[in-house]
């Protein structure tokens, strides 16, 4: 059965000693809440993984938010994969619509960030979606087919299924603009069906995918109670520790 997941999206969010403290507190706040197959992710800034790697626990788990495609060597001011991994995180998040605007990642480079993570055993928390542009034209899917394909449909079936997804309307991010369930929904269900159309009806059913844009304590019930919706990619919402965790519960 596939996970239900909350992740949190710090961003570049938070010095040293709020992060931890916050991390903290979420561990204390959500451990009773957790169970069977849900878990809580945090994705911090690189400067707090170490840390907050310690405190984490089989319940809630870390993630970075970025990588460099390559191994190691001389790339001044990068992170690398096997990096993020010894000190205890589990995921990173790749194809944020932020990286893809402000830091110009294209597709092609993500499936390589994406091959560089699996080699390392971490898992990508990989971000799909269009912009307002995109939706109001009309050409939503074929956006996110290309996004999908070009990003993780290289993968074996063996390697997609440590992938989560992530449905992040670009228009939805950081606006307050949160998409309905019902569009949410709908896209959710062509992921899947696109997932079993590459690959099969079971991977399908296994596969993660995370609703974001917005998300907070208010609208997470009902976005989270659409079929296809099995968690949330949590940014703003996931900076106060109540918030974060009204949104888990
Ligand atoms: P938001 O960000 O919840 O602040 O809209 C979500 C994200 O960017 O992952």
């Amino acid at each position: 059965m596939r996970k239900n997941i909350v992740a949190g999206n710090w961003k570049m969010n938070l010095d040293y000693e709020q992060g931890v403290s916050l991390f903290s507190e979420i561990v204390n706040m959500v451990k009773d809440e957790v169970v069977g197959n849900q878990e809580v992710i945090v994705c911090s800034p690189a400067i707090h993984l170490y840390s907050i790697g310690k405190l984490a626990t089989g319940k809630v788990s870390t993630g970075a938010q970025n990588i460099h495609q390559a191994e190691s060597g001389a790339y001044t001011g990068e992170i690398s994969a096997a990096q993020v991994k010894s000190v205890g995180a589990e995921y990173v998040i790749l194809g944020h619509s932020e990286r893809r605007a402000y830091f110009g990642e294209t597709d092609a480079l993500l499936a390589e960030k994406v091959n560089t993570t699996l080699k390392h055993g971490l898992k990508p928390i990989f971000c799909i979606g269009e912009t307002k542009e995109e939706r109001e034209e009309g050409r939503f899917f074929d956006v996110i087919k290309e996004q999908l394909e070009k990003g993780v449909f290289h993968l074996s079936a063996e390697e997609f299924a440590s992938v989560v997804l992530a449905y992040e309307p670009v228009w939805a991010i950081g606006t307050g603009l949160t998409a309905t369930p019902e569009q949410a929904q709908e896209v959710h269900a062509f992921i899947r069906q696109s997932i079993a159309a590459k690959y099969s009806a079971e991977t399908a059913e296994n596969t993660t995918i995370l609703y974001g844009g917005s998300c907070n304590p208010k609208n997470a019930d009902e976005l989270f109670s659409q079929a296809d919706i099995d968690g949330g990619l949590i940014g703003g919402a996931s900076l106060k520790s109540r918030d974060f965790l009204d949104i888990v519960k």
